[in-house]
């Protein structure tokens, strides 16, 4: 068994510090929510839920920003103090996301450099799961730039359900839930991109080592199912992945977006983010699942 680093979050007040800091970085202008608008837009079995930005300008001026700071600029090196949340363990550290479109989006993030790029290790799965046990919702990981991440230090992610009054979790759960298993891996008939789904158990323990350590073994048997080599430098091909209390999936990537519309883990879990009124009009047309198999990889 791998060793996890000491584990310091306390297991009870995740919820109240999200809220107290929230309130916190909204009043000194910290937190810079990106106000949006959404309609539920049906393709197949799902109810996609297609977000469209109603002012970008924040985020815009921010990705300015950071171009001027040079390429090395990283946010998270040090991360700004008034979103910060929570201490996870000797490696991880809890954040509010600055620009984030979901309330109480949360990026958990490694307190030294590593890149986004390198493997998932059992202190990232300790850390995301050790917040997924007091906050229920969707936690997710985009691997690399093809996968939808912006920033090089390793960061994972969590949105608290629901995402909007009208869904309890994902607008996919409903279809996962129809998986068919060979050798522990699901696969969704409706998924025409390479993907792999595993079950995983966090109802049965609080013991944060276990359920690390099962989600490292359901995430390498993802790893070896989906083909995924790794480069000599360490960089696997790029994918995201999905995990809530009960499922992980993960889908291999072949490009970042399909007719301007970039797609991250979130996509992947039926909820997609259009910039503006003509990128809503482009995704009508083309459906959602289209463009999900045309930013994944074909599934033969
Ligand atoms: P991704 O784009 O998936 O790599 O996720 C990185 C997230 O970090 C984005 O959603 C940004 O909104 C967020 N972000 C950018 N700068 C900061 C910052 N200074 N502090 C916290 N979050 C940030």
């Amino acid at each position: 068994m791998n060793k996890i680093d000491n584990i310091v979050l306390n297991t009870n007040n995740l919820c109240q510090k999200i809220k107290e800091q929230t309130e916190n970085a909204l009043s000194c202008g910290a937190l810079k929510s990106i106000p949006t608008e959404y309609e539920l837009i049906k393709d197949g079995e799902i109810d996609f839920l297609v977000r469209i930005v109603t002012n970008l300008g924040r985020k815009d001026k921010a990705k300015k920003k950071q171009k001027k700071l040079g390429k090395d600029f990283n946010p998270f090196l040090p991360y700004e103090k008034d979103l910060f949340v929570a201490d996870i363990s000797d490696t991880h550290v809890c954040l509010l996301n600055k620009f984030n479109v979901v309330d109480n989006h949360l990026l958990v993030i490694t307190r030294d450099f590593e890149e986004q790029e390198t493997l998932l290790t059992v202190n990232d799965f300790a850390a995301l799961c050790a917040c997924l046990l007091q906050v229920d919702g969707l936690g997710f990981y985009n691997n690399g730039k093809i996968a939808g991440a912006s920033q090089r230090h390793k960061h994972l992610q969590l949105v608290p359900f629901p995402l909007i009054p009208e869904l309890p979790k994902t607008p996919i759960d409903k279809i996962i839930e129809t998986a068919k298993y060979e050798d522990n891996i699901g696969q969704v008939s409706c998924f025409n991109f390479v993907h792999g789904i595993a079950k995983i158990s966090t109802q049965n323990s609080n013991n944060i080592l276990e359920i690390a350590q099962q989600s490292l073994e359901s995430y390498q048997d993802l790893l070896k199912s989906l083909k995924i080599t790794i480069s000599e430098e360490g960089k696997p091909d790029s994918y995201n992945l999905l995990i809530t209390r009960e499922w992980m999936m993960m889908v291999r990537r072949s490009q970042p977006k399909y007719e301007s519309i970039s797609v991250n883990s979130l996509g992947f879990a039926g909820a997609l983010l259009v910039k503006n009124e003509e990128q809503l009009k482009t995704l009508k047309e083309l459906k959602p699942l289209t463009i999900l198999e045309q930013v994944g990889k074909f599934r033969i």
